[in-house]
């Protein structure tokens, strides 16, 4: 199949709210009085992002979920993405998949595919992400204030459990527990809804691609304020057979891949916070609190500061 078959085949669908899509130079979109454009690119690459063996189906899938969940943690409207892809040999099977994939994620979430670029490589996907904010209403990791309450949506540690099973790194989960584990790491949710309900309430927010404590490390930085988190207030994965405490720390408080929001909000918000949680039918849980103080704590049930090793993923750091 030449290229302009396969784009033609695999990568084009009729574009929403788009004025030229695919197949001319460029593609042309117009944002609506009073928006900002807000972009984001992501890219996952094969060996580091995912396995060469996953399914082609959820990499096409992830390869759009991981950009609309900075759409999310925006409080932006995703609709717009471009997909520039690497590919090692023309594999009609595996693309099909993967644009089964990409295309579901795309109309789960109402999103466009107008444009990108195909070219002959080791496999490598990028896709950049492009949305909708009122202007001045987009949630900045900047935010946070002193005595703010520290949020976070669903359940923590999911895909690192998901990513230690595929490793063969924990063997203690059940068979329905590693499979709900896997599909959090390979096909994650994307939180838009709660990310448009929290504007004008969350003072700060960000997506947890690279584990909590590194995260939130993100918004203290920018903010210029500490926080202090609870432990036993942390939303974890329940197993049915004991995990060993470490493990489960290192999985909520540095594992990566879960795509969970994690945000700051005034104390005054709290029910108002819980009744979002209740409507959008999305765990909501307060871990702690920010302060002046500089510096991130996580207490256990003794007051005891926990040590938090390896805090999240970063590509350019050495890793033992
Ligand atoms: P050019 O050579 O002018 O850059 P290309 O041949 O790379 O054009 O692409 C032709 C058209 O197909 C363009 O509109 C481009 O945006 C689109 N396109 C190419 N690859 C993809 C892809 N993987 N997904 C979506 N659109 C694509
Ligand atoms: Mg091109």
């Amino acid at each position: 199949m030449s290229e302009f078959n396969l784009i033609q085949h695999y990568f084009t669908r009729p574009a929403k709210n788009t004025d030229l899509g695919v197949g001319d130079d460029a593609a042309l979109i117009q944002i609506q009085a009073g928006q900002q454009l807000a972009i984001s690119a992501d890219m996952l690459v094969a060996g580091t992002h995912f396995f060469e063996n996953c399914p082609a189906f959820d990499i096409g899938w992830k390869s759009l979920a991981v950009n609309i969940s900075d759409m999310a943690a925006m409080g932006a409207t995703p609709k717009w993405a471009t997909l520039a892809i690497a590919l090692p040999q023309e594999n009609e099977d595996w693309l099909s998949e993967f644009s089964h994939g990409f295309f579901a994620c795309a109309d789960e979430f109402n999103v466009s595919l107008i444009g990108g670029d195909t070219t002959r490589g080791p496999l490598n996907i990028s896709v950049q992400i492009m949305g909708e904010v009122p202007i001045g209403q987009a949630l900045q990791r900047n935010g946070a204030q002193a005595n703010d309450e520290v949020w976070v949506s669903g359940t923590l540690g999911v895909a690192a459990f998901g990513l230690a099973s595929l490793q063969n790194k924990l063997t203690s989960l059940t068979s329905e527990e590693k499979t709900e584990c896997i599909r959090a790491l390979q096909r994650p949710q994307a939180r838009v809804a709660l990310g448009l309900a929290l504007r004008g309430i969350a003072n700060s927010a960000i997506d947890i691609s690279d584990g909590l404590v590194a995260d939130l490390g993100h918004i203290l930085k920018q903010s210029k304020v500490g926080a202090t988190l609870y432990w036993e207030d942390i939303p974890k994965f329940k197993t049915q057979n004991t995990i060993d405490l470490d493990i489960l720390q290192q999985a909520t408080l540095a594992g990566g891949d879960d795509y969970e929001l994690c945000f700051t909000a005034s104390a005054s918000a709290h029910d108002q916070l819980l009744e979002i949680g209740k409507q959008l039918n999305i765990p909501l849980t307060c871990i702690g609190f920010t302060h002046k103080e500089h510096g991130l704590h996580v207490l256990d049930s003794a007051q005891q500061a926990l040590e938090i090793r390896n805090a999240g993923y970063d590509h350019f750091k050495e890793h033992a």
